[in-house]
């Protein structure tokens, strides 16, 4: 094989995007995907842009990283809205998120979410039960309020991921399944190795989730990659009612209806975890537990059935996106988005490609740097 200009490891929505960037840019560009644990092929496409009660929950530590993003998950969400666009459609609809309170308590605790999201630039308000009537007819009779994103949206994500693959396909990107396992630096490029091949590239993109944090150690960089196991599911059709993304101000849920009628629910449920190599396996009580809660929000469609479920490999770090060259390895450049990975992946692996032609970036990188793991 000649050697590429660039080798993008990981092929997610975000190395995806830089791949494609990239190669429509002109430079000869492979992309290195294990083929298993993706969270693009496993997620709910639900567009973030609100905090997410769940993340706060269970991990305050990194809020302040997630608010002080809030402006790029909106400009995020807005990368979507030309994605969808430029790629013909992935069925994404943007009526924005509600965030649903059952108790006066939740109902101020949105209320001080909802200011704190305001200050930086939000599309955001408070909603009594009459307000909500008028949008969301179907929610259960003990929903008191909502807060109301209206920078957030749904998409299809099986139609996105095909989108894109064609899309990386028709740009030239040459795409290997295979596992990187060590990355060096020679004097005049980056040599890769995988169980089957020693490559070589200019330039190395990392977009590999859970499996970057293993590749970068050898250069001084401890990113700590966690792999979350999450469970999904999905009903067979109803008739469309839902409009909205929704969630749930305590509780972990998403609650979004397709085009195709289906209910798609899911908001972080664990799975278990079967390493590496292997899809994570359902847990029963996952899905009894997150179906309940969806039937008790929205009756009306409790009496639709579940059709599938399914487990997937998310990804957290410290709560924001890495996006930059290592410290001390400018040929090694990093893009891995932050929470809610799906919303962020398009315009993190843009913002990758951008800085490996050295071209300047669509959002602000720096808070994103990866410096700040440096050892
Ligand atoms: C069940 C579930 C639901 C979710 N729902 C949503 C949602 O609704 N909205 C949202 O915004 N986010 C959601 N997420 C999060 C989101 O899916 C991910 O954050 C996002 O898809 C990450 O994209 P990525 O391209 O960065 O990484 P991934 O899609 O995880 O892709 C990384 C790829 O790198 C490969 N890889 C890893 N190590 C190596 C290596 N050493 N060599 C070669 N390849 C390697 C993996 O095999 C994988 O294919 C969800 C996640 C899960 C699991």
């Amino acid at each position: 094989m000649a050697k590429p200009d660039i080798l993008v490891i990981g092929g997610g929505v975000t190395g995806t995007i830089t791949a494609i960037t990239l190669a429509e840019a002109g430079a000869k560009v492979t992309l290195v995907d294990a083929g298993v644990n993706a969270g693009s092929d496993a997620n709910a496409g639900s567009l973030h842009v609100q905090m997410q009660s769940r993340f706060m929950r269970l991990y305050p530590d990194q809020v302040p990283n997630v608010e002080a993003a809030l402006p790029f998950y909106r400009a995020a969400a807005e990368e979507w809205v030309k994605l969808d666009a430029a790629l013909g459609g992935v069925e994404l609809v943007r009526k924005g998120g509600l965030m649903l309170a059952e108790t006066a308590d939740q109902l101020a605790f949105l209320e001080k979410k909802a200011a704190r999201e305001a200050a930086k630039g939000l599309s955001v308000e408070l909603l009594d039960r009459v307000s909500l009537d008028r949008i969301a007819p179907w929610l259960g009779p003990q929903i008191v309020g909502a807060e109301l994103c209206r920078d957030e949206g749904k998409l299809n994500p099986l139609l996105a991921n095909r989108l894109l693959k064609r899309r990386a396909e028709a740009a030239g990107v040459t795409r290997l399944t295979d596992r990187v396992t060590q990355l060096r630096m020679t004097s005049h490029d980056v040599e890769i190795d995988t169980p089957d091949a020693t490559l070589h590239a200019d330039q190395v993109v990392i977009a590999a989730a859970w499996g970057s944090g293993d590749l970068v150690n050898a250069f001084s960089v401890t990113l700590p990659t966690r792999a979350e196991p999450l469970h999904m599911n999905i009903t067979e059709p109803g008739a469309p009612v839902i409009n909205h993304l929704v969630q749930h101000a305590e509780r972990s849920i998403t609650l979004k209806q397709f085009s195709s009628g289906q209910i798609v629910i899911g908001g972080g449920w664990p799975a278990t975890s079967q390493g590496s190599h292997a899809p994570p396996t359902v847990r029963h009580d996952s899905m009894l537990q997150n179906v309940a809660l969806a039937a008790r929000l929205a009756p009306a469609i409790s009496s639709l059935k579940v059709i599938r479920t399914w487990a997937g490999m998310n990804t957290t770090i410290d709560g924001a996106s890495v996006i930059g060259p290592l410290p001390y390895t400018k040929r090694i450049i990093m893009a891995i988005p932050g929470d809610a990975g799906y919303t962020l992946g398009p315009l993190v692996g843009r913002m990758a490609a951008q800085i490996a032609m050295d071209a300047p970036t669509d959002f602000d990188a720096g808070p994103f740097s990866p410096a700040r793991f440096a050892n």
